[in-house]
Parts: structure tokens; C-alpha cells; sequence
């Protein structure tokens, strides 16, 4: 099955990472991230992580931690969501909870991806870090391969940012809220790169 990096799309017969919200029933999904969405980062952001801690403190199913597969979507946005600030403060909160549980991040970055690189540099995370939904121009995609960190990308890429991640093995590919399959997702960056769907391998960090 075609591995989907990161929906907020519901419907079983699906491989990938769904992105939870808390109050989901977690035992619906193999696979799940949960984390505060800079979007919803506001003067009440500290009883939403209050839940969160609790959350991973006593998970309310017995499997939640072997679903639970990355800390996401979160990260900073300046074109929506709160004061930057308190986004920036609860984003490096979360990252903390990432550090503390040893799981990889999922990030959303819109016009913050210095700011969110700065935030991520201040922690030594052991778990791998994905840039979901990633459009940004090849210089920036270059960037962020050269730290170390994954690129997810949707229907809506850079072609050659999208090549960049591919040679590097550090490409996932993704539906997010598009309404789209992740069939023709894939067949969107097959065509890009010039291959067939069926070869495109993405990297084992979450099946294997
Ligand atoms: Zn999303």
C-alpha cells in the first residue's frame, strides 16, 4: 500500500500516518501524530499542553504508544494562527515532549522555516524531523536536506525540490487535507520525476 506521510483524512484501508486531534479514538489507527497545530496556538495553548502531557502520561488506550508515531503537525505559521511568540513558545514546549518521548517531529512551517530551524537547533532530537506539505524553491529544500531533516510534499510541490529530496531518500509524498488520493499524489511526483509510480520508494523510518 502506498505510504501517506500525513492526512487528516479518517478512513481505514489506509497506510500512513493519520493526524489525530485529542479527541479521537486512538485505537481506530495504526498509525497516528498528534501534537498543537500552530493554528490552533492561542492564550489557551497551556491547558491544550496540559492535556497533551497528561495524554502521554496515561494514555487512554493500551497501544496508544506503539500508534502514537510523531510529535505533529506543529511548528510556526505567520500567515495564520496566534501571536508569534506564544506559537514559537508552545512549539519549543512540544519539542521538548518530542525530545523527552524520543519521537520523530512532523512540522508545519509557513514563512518560519528560519525561525523553526533556529527552535529545532536548540534540541538534540534523536528521532528524525519531516517538513510536511513542504513547497518551498530549491535553495530552501537544499537547506533543510543538508541538516539532516525529511520533505513530505502534496499535490502542490516544487518540481525540483521535490527531485532534491528524492535523490537524497528523503522524500515522503502525502494527501494532508487536499481530498486527493495518495495514488494520484504519487503519480503527480512519478511524472515530475520521470518514473514510474511504482518506483518510487520512500524512506522505512515509520513501516520498518
Ligand atoms: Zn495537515
Amino acid at each position: 500500500m502506498l505510504f501517506d506521510l500525513h492526512t487528516h483524512c479518517k478512513i481505514k484501508e489506509f497506510d500512513g500516518i493519520v493526524n489525530c486531534t485529542f479527541d479521537d479514538d486512538f485505537s481506530l489507527f495504526p498509525r497516528f501524530s498528534l501534537g498543537i497545530h500552530p493554528w490552533d496556538v492561542d492564550e489557551h495553548w497551556e491547558e491544550k499542553f496540559a492535556m497533551f502531557v497528561g495524554l502521554l502520561k496515561n494514555p487512554p488506550v493500551g497501544s496508544f504508544h506503539d500508534r502514537l508515531c510523531a510529535i505533529g503537525e506543529i511548528g510556526m505559521d505567520k500567515l495564520r494562527g496566534g501571536d508569534m511568540k506564544i506559537q514559537e513558545i508552545c512549539f519549543m514546549n512540544q519539542l521538548a515532549l518530542a525530545d523527552s518521548y524520543q519521537l520523530p517531529v512532523i512540522i508545519h512551517a509557513v514563512k518560519t522555516i528560519n525561525e523553526v530551524v533556529t527552535c529545532l537547533s536548540r534540541f538534540q532530537l534523536s528521532k528524525q524531523v519531516v517538513f510536511h506539505g513542504f513547497r518551498g524553491k530549491p535553495e530552501q529544500a537544499a537547506f533543510l536536506l543538508s541538516k539532516g531533516y525529511y520533505l513530505s510534499f502534496g499535490p502542490k510541490f516544487n518540481p525540483e525540490s521535490l527531485r532534491l529530496a528524492y535523490q537524497s531518500d528523503r522524500m515522503f509524498l502525502e494527501t494532508d487535507d487536499s481530498g486527493m488520493s495518495i495514488a494520484d499524489v504519487y503519480s503527480l511526483a512519478a511524472n515530475s520525476l520521470s518514473i514510474s509510480p511504482t518506483d518510487i520508494s520512500v524512506p522505512g523510518i515509520f513501516t520498518s
